[in-house]
């Protein structure tokens, strides 16, 4: 057992002795949804509305790849009515996961037009990170909505509706990333991260797309890697460079000290964070990302 785990036993050791009661074990007034991760959990709500109470796996800012759940998470899971994951291959663990719960489960990508991972290991798999698109994102939502009118239909309407008008919010980044890049030269185009965490969101607003290492594996960032990022950003002379927030930038410091570009920031993918923090629902990420993406690209930067 590691110290962590440890210590979250020995805290509920002690909870149990005190006879406190926690919040997991009054019993809900409303259908919980569990989700996977904090992104789907936000959707989640916007879709849900009142009606449902949705809560999230992993937490705000946990590596959600390769998590492993814990026995806290088991009891969730037991008492979740409908349990949401992205699918792809996002989740490793989560068919392990869901052994043991007899709630039906919905795969919220579904519908979703997938994009191989290029090269390597991953060679023929879909990148897990469609919901980076605001275009893909719409089609959770909608599937959401699917979902929640087969549990609760008595709120089916309502489902439909608040789908519907997280759609146009979506649209409407959408379109104002894609307008903002029209003004840019074709070569500059161009987005530059660490991880291939983009490939939806650049497909969609019309962006080559270049980085370090596939997915999810930053002992991957070689000297070749970066030679042949440094080697595009030359070509194309491209502006600025980005790296996502869970992971170590310094093989994109490299493409900076060796380049033209700029360091355009940092971006946001895997994780929302806390309500305090830069992106606590998925709207302020993927607006976030978005006018990071075009501050850099324009000659500006996020310090
Ligand atoms: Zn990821």
């Amino acid at each position: 057992m590691s110290h962590r785990r440890f210590a979250a036993a020995l805290a509920a050791v002690v909870i149990a002795a005190s006879g406190c009661t926690s919040a997991d074990e009054v019993e809900p007034d409303r259908p919980v949804v569990l989700t996977t991760f904090t992104v789907l959990a936000d959707i989640a709500r916007n879709v849900a509305g009142d009606h449902l109470i949705v809560e999230s796996i992993t937490k705000p800012g946990a590596e959600i790849h390769g998590y492993e759940p814990t026995p806290g998470d088991i009891k969730k899971a037991a008492r979740a009515e409908l349990i949401l994951d992205n699918g792809l291959n996002l989740e490793a663990w989560f068919a392990r996961f869901v052994e043991g719960t007899d709630a039906p489960h919905v795969v919220v990508s579904e519908g979703i037009d997938p994009i191989d991972i290029a090269g390597d290991a991953y060679a023929g798999l879909p990148n897990p990170h469609a919901w980076m698109s605001p275009l893909n994102a719409a089609i959770y939502a909608d599937n959401m909505a699917v979902a929640f009118a087969e549990l609760d239909p008595e709120h089916a309407p309502d489902y439909r509706t608040n789908a519907a008008a997280y759609r146009e919010e979506l649209q409407q980044v959408q379109n104002e990333l894609v307008a903002a890049l029209e003004g840019l030269p074709a070569n500059q185009r161009a987005l530059v991260t660490c991880e291939g965490a983009f490939s939806y969101l650049a497909r969609d607003a019309g962006l080559t797309e270049k980085y370090i290492w596939p997915v999810n594996a930053e002992q991957q960032a070689t000297p070749r890697r970066v030679a042949s990022v440094i080697e595009f950003v030359d070509a194309n002379d491209v502006p600025a460079v980005f790296c996502e927030s869970t992971v170590s930038d310094a093989p994109m410091q490299r493409v900076v000290e060796d380049t033209d570009a700029a360091f355009g920031g940092v971006l946001f993918v895997d994780s929302l964070s806390e309500a305090d923090g830069p992106v606590p629902t998925y709207l302020d990420l993927i607006r976030y990302d978005a006018s990071t993406i075009v501050a850099g690209l324009a000659g500006g930067h996020r310090p």
